[in-house]
């Protein structure tokens, strides 16, 4: 490190001018690998060595999920009553507010989004934390007082059990706040695996953890690769639930893997996400909100709003002014506070997006701007041009697959039933938007969209109310909201005789 401005941030603001070190937590004690195995996370905009990790293999993972499994049966956590996990929560979300800047440093070096954005991130999990508190004090069932006066039905809601949590690298602090509260809250026990390009904020807030007070082996932190360690995760038939975030193809791998042994499965996948806007629509509004929905974390963002479906009679116009807004946007050094859209997370996946705007090209669409790497003065080229295709039609890959990048395609419609078919073509069905004066298409449009989350004159507003999950091939099960609590709830039935005796199936007078 040592390079002005690159200072890591150690534990309670102090300067660190080595990597982190980061490590698993296993059974409340801080380890790295039997064998020795480390990973390293350079910095995608500044190349410098941020994190040098663990490498966990099947004996770290097999230990996590061990200490789990005991930590959860013998009732240290579960047992809990909704009051003292409340406590707890809420002593992990002041924690967190307390490290902001540590962990929002270390999250934009490794995932190389601005630290601006990433300090918001880390309020809004801290958030999270709150209201998943919130919740832990609302865990109930049902009673049934009327199945006939000698008998009492209750359904019980208890915590499912050892939770497998695999996140990836484009919001690794807030996701896994999407998870590990709402699982704690309902009194699981959990072993969680970061991304391996961005597994140190998980580390911090395994540290937090432990200060706040969780019992040793409630959460269970191990780093690594998804093979052997998510495949572990996956299968071992100590674990009860997974909740995954990530690709549509890892997500149905993760489905088979679980099958053998049944376990619960909670999916929050990719999206192809169109914006729809009608010709009434506030136009200022709506192409603020297209520049903001398609470059917010460059892109790398499940939630991207990454097509827009524009009515023939405003098209050429809503085009120009998203262009010229575009040119407008900060693209630059992570680090500057004034930055909107920093790095792309890897080499590997800026030339997945390079592929997929050449690949619109070639099959005819049209680059209006962009298009290319972006070069960074004194940083590099590890950057992509915000970019708009036009004359994109439904059958181009760049209109049904999920580029993860600052790309916008432009399609086009005349009709609410087009729009609807369009809007409804892909596999894919996370969120969709719709942009119009008129309540009554904004709301039949919400109705005939099959997206999780439908937005009316907006985009991407997300509060921890609100359940957030995806149809088709974006998901199953519902993160946030009561629904995030009840993901991780499992339904016990109760049913007591009181006072008066069963009726007899076997008549005593029939005894032998
Ligand atoms: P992946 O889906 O491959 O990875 C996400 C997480 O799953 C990582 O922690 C990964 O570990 C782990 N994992 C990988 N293989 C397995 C497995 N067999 N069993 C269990 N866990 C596993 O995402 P990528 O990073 O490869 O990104 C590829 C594409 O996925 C992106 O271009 C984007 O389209 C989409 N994506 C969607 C996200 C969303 O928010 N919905 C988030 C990230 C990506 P490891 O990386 O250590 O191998």
């Amino acid at each position: 490190m040592g390079v002005e401005g690159l200072t890591l941030i150690g534990a309670r603001g102090a300067p660190m001018v080595e990597p982190f070190a980061a490590r698993h937590l296993i059974a409340g004690a801080w380890q790295g690998s039997a064998d020795g195995a480390t990973f390293e996370r350079l910095s995608p905009a500044h190349g410098v060595l941020v994190t040098r990790a663990a490498k966990g293999g099947a004996a770290e993972t097999e230990a996590a999920i061990a200490a789990a499994r005991a930590a959860f049966d013998d009732g240290r956590w579960s047992e809990r009553s909704g009051k003292e996990r409340a406590t707890l929560l809420l002593r992990v979300a002041d924690l967190i507010d307390r490290e902001r800047e540590r962990i929002a440093r270390i999250e934009t070096l490794e995932a190389g989004k601005p630290i601006a954005q990433a300090r918001a991130e880390i309020e809004g999990a801290a958030d999270l934390w709150r209201y998943a508190a919130a919740l832990a004090r609302t865990v109930a069932g049902d009673s049934h007082n009327s199945l006939g006066p000698d008998m009492l039905g209750l359904v019980l809601k208890e915590p499912i059990g050892v939770v497998s949590i695999i996140c990836p690298w484009n919001f690794p602090f807030l996701i896994a706040s999407q998870k590990l509260p709402f699982a704690l809250a309902a009194g699981c026990a959990a072993v969680v695996k970061p991304s391996e390009m961005t597994p140190s904020t998980t580390v911090i807030l395994g540290e937090l953890l432990v200060e706040a007070g969780l019992p040793a082996g409630v959460v269970n932190i191990v780093l690594g690769y998804g093979q052997p360690v998510g495949a572990i995760m996956t299968t071992d038939p100590r674990v009860d639930m997974v909740t995954f975030t990530g690709s549509t193809a890892v997500g149905k791998g993760i489905v088979a893997a679980a099958a053998p042994t049944l376990k619960k499965v909670s999916l929050e996948l990719g999206g192809k996400n169109p914006q729809v806007l009608f010709p009434d629509a506030d136009l200022d509004a709506a192409v603020d909100a297209i520049v903001f929905g398609v470059y917010f974390n460059a892109g790398e963002c499940c939630n991207s709003g990454s097509r827009i479906i524009v009515h023939e009679d405003i098209a050429e116009a809503v085009t120009e002014r998203v262009v010229a807004l575009s040119r407008k946007v900060t693209f630059g050094d992570p680090l500057d506070e004034a930055t909107k859209v920093g790095a792309i997370v890897s080499p590997e996946h800026r030339a997945k997006i390079d592929a997929y705007v050449r690949g619109a090209v070639a099959a005819g669409a049209i680059l209006r701007l962009g298009g290319a790497p972006l070069e960074v003065p004194g940083l590099g080229g590890q950057f992509y041009q915000p970019t708009v295709v036009a004359g994109v039609t439904p059958d181009m890959a760049i209109a049904r697959e999920e580029v993860f990048g600052p790309v916008l395609s432009v399609l086009t419609f005349r009709t609410m039933e087009e729009a609807i078919a369009l809007t409804n073509a892909a596999a894919y069905g996370l969120s969709a938007g719709v942009w119009s004066a008129n309540v009554h298409t904004c709301l039949e449009f919400a109705r005939r969209a099959r997206a999780g989350t439908v937005w009316t004159n907006s985009w991407m507003d997300g509060f921890a109310e609100m359940p957030f999950g995806g149809m088709k091939e974006s998901g199953q099960g519902r993160e946030l909201g009561r629904y995030g609590l009840e993901e991780f709830l499992e339904v016990k039935t109760v049913q007591m005789r009181i006072g008066r005796t069963r009726a007899p199936w076997v008549a005593p007078s029939a005894a032998g």
